[in-house]
């Protein structure tokens, strides 16, 4: 059972009306003709593209983690969220099963949004440290958070033709913020390779071949926004020490100084 559009959840833009993609070629289209950040993220919600991971997202919220097994899950794309001027896009592989796909808001309700919300509160980007359900009262002002890739993956492993079908919405979601972004944070290295071909599709001037990633990679493109990498704060790099809490905060602390210095 996934959650019906427009039943009441909590920031579901979508209704029963919201068009739905069911094919590469309608998410280019839905999303190409999008009038509105809003009205965007509401067709996201509903999309039907990739069939494999329509399969997997619903199977997940079917299949439930004991831990939540009295939890509805939302089962659907999760778009991206935050402030619709954000100076500071981040962008994210994909949902996690049972964390966004469960809780219908990005890096909501797992351990590596556990390490993201806790950076993005000490920077002063988000109002609470944690982020836990859609109703949380969590707020982020100058950030949006967002994905390469919209639903849950087997394996956290997204196939190239299903991010390539992905590929229209974040193009349009980066788009909208054009006039406001300054800094694309990408966590990890699907990210970093993901975002290149979104900006070059939006006009930007962007180098060839393409830069390597690296945590605090950077690349500053004609015009000024900065692309920066991060490595990705998932639990295989954290619990290792790959990344730590002084590294992530180093990734926002060169975020938030160029887009301050951008005025
Ligand atoms: Fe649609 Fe993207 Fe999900 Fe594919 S991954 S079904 S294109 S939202």
């Amino acid at each position: 059972m996934v959650v019906p559009p427009g039943s009441g959840w909590p920031g579901d833009l979508a209704k029963a009306s919201t068009p739905v993609a069911t094919s590469a070629p309608d998410v280019g289209r839905l999303a190409g003709n999008a009038p509105s950040l809003d009205h965007l993220t509401a067709r996201v919600t509903v999309c039907r593209a990739c069939p494999r991971l329509v399969a997997w997202r619903e199977a997940s919220a079917a299949d439930k983690r004991a831990a939540f097994k009295d939890e509805p899950y939302w089962g659907r794309p999760v778009p991206g969220w935050g402030d619709p001027r954000a100076a500071i896009a981040i962008v994210g592989l994909a949902p996690a099963a049972h964390g966004g796909n469960r809780t219908g808001r990005i890096f909501t309700g797992d351990r590596s949004g556990d390490w993201l919300f806790a950076a993005l509160h000490r920077a002063g980007f988000a109002r609470h440290p944690t982020s836990i359900r859609a109703d949380d009262g969590q707020r982020l002002t100058g950030v949006r958070i967002t994905a390469a890739v919209h639903c849950a993956p087997p394996d956290n492993r997204p196939t190239p033709a299903e991010r390539d079908a992905c590929q229209p919405w974040l193009e349009r979601e980066l788009g909208f913020l054009h006039s406001t972004l300054r800094v694309i944070i990408t966590l990890g290295g699907f990210a970093w390779a993901s975002t290149w071909p979104v900006l070059r599709a939006l006009g930007y001037d962007v180098p060839a071949p393409r830069p390597e990633f690296g945590h605090l990679a950077e690349v500053v493109v004609p015009g000024g926004l900065l692309v920066l990498g991060s490595y990705h704060p998932s639990q295989q790099n954290t619990f290792t020490g790959k990344l730590t809490e002084p590294m992530l905060d180093a990734v926002f602390a060169r975020a938030a100084d160029h887009a301050e210095r951008w005025h």
